[in-house]
């Protein structure tokens, strides 16, 4: 880097960082450069404002550059970082397990929207997470769900060790269990809602990803075979087979696959609720 961070002030130093991030095509910069800054210091943002006109020592500034060059090389901040907030929860990541994705929340909002109207938040449901990762989709259900018990499966042991640790550090273990299957394989029923943010990327599409997720996120997590719907094949049947009377389905799809998606969970004898559920970005992302 051309110019170093020690011996100049953290506020000078974050609007450099700003600054680097920007030029170098990163969205959300300014609070990339808040976080990275904040962490190397153990700051918050109250502390980093109120500590503005302080130095950086040398080490603190040695360790910020390291991780700075880190990002401006493409490597996601919850990866240098390990860890990546999901529905409020700070969860910890490994190289096995997906970035959570802001996205995602659409999954445990479709599914608490449906619970909340029909008056099952305090029932003792059963929930399986099907491919749950670091567990984010669970876990987030868990913090709203309070009676619920569920479990996450991953054909990754290495996935479900970090998603373990990420039940104990919310509080959760006691409600959340971990097996090792592909889906829902091996699995016995009946559960009241079973929940899936499955591989969905066609394969031939993989190359083509942003180099932060093409290069930094299991393609175990991303490759949906030919068509991308491969998951949806699998899981379609497997959850009409195991699902509770008035029990619920959410899966998460791609980009333009709930036509495909709905009819294969038609053809599975199970009915679709409403129309397909879109995120923040308007994008159709959830079918009910
Ligand atoms: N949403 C992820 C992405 O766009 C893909 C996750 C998935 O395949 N389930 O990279």
């Amino acid at each position: 880097m051309a110019d170093s961070f020690a011996a100049q002030t953290i506020e000078s130093i974050r609007r450099a960082l700003t600054a680097r991030f920007e030029a170098a095509g990163i969205d959300s910069a300014a609070l990339e450069a808040r976080i990275l800054t904040g962490t190397v210091l153990g700051l918050d943002l109250t502390g980093l404002i109120a500590q503005g006109l302080q130095q950086l020592g040398e080490d603190d500034a040695a360790r910020l550059d390291a991780l700075a060059q880190r990002r401006l090389a493409g490597e996601p901040l919850a990866r240098i970082l390990g860890t990546k907030e999901f529905w409020g929860l700070p969860l910890k990541l490994s190289a096995d397990t997906l970035v959570p994705r802001a996205d995602t929340e659409t999954v445990v909002e479709a599914a608490l929207g449906v619970l909340r109207a029909e008056g099952r938040m305090q029932e003792p449901l059963r929930i399986a997470d099907l491919g749950t990762g670091s567990g984010a989709i669970l876990l987030a259900l868990l913090t709203e769900l309070s009676a619920a018990a569920g479990v996450g499966t991953d054909l990754s042991a290495a996935a479900l060790d970090t998603a373990r640790a990420n039940a104990r550090s919310a509080g959760l273990a006691a409600r959340a269990q971990f097996l090792v299957s592909d889906y829902a394989d091996g699995l016995s029923g009946p559960f009241d809602l079973i929940v899936s943010n499955p591989p969905y990327i066609r394969s031939a599409d993989i190359p083509m990803l942003a180099p932060e997720v093409r290069d930094h996120d299991p393609h175990l997590a991303l490759d949906g075979g030919l068509d991308g719907l491969d998951a949806y094949h699998r899981i379609a049947p497997q959850a009409a087979a195991l699902l509770a009377d008035g029990g619920l389905l959410v899966l998460e799809i791609g980009q333009g696959q709930g036509g495909a998606v709905s009819r294969l969970v038609t053809a599975a004898g199970l009915t679709v609720m409403g129309s397909v559920r879109a995120d923040l970005a308007g994008i159709g992302r959830a079918v009910v």
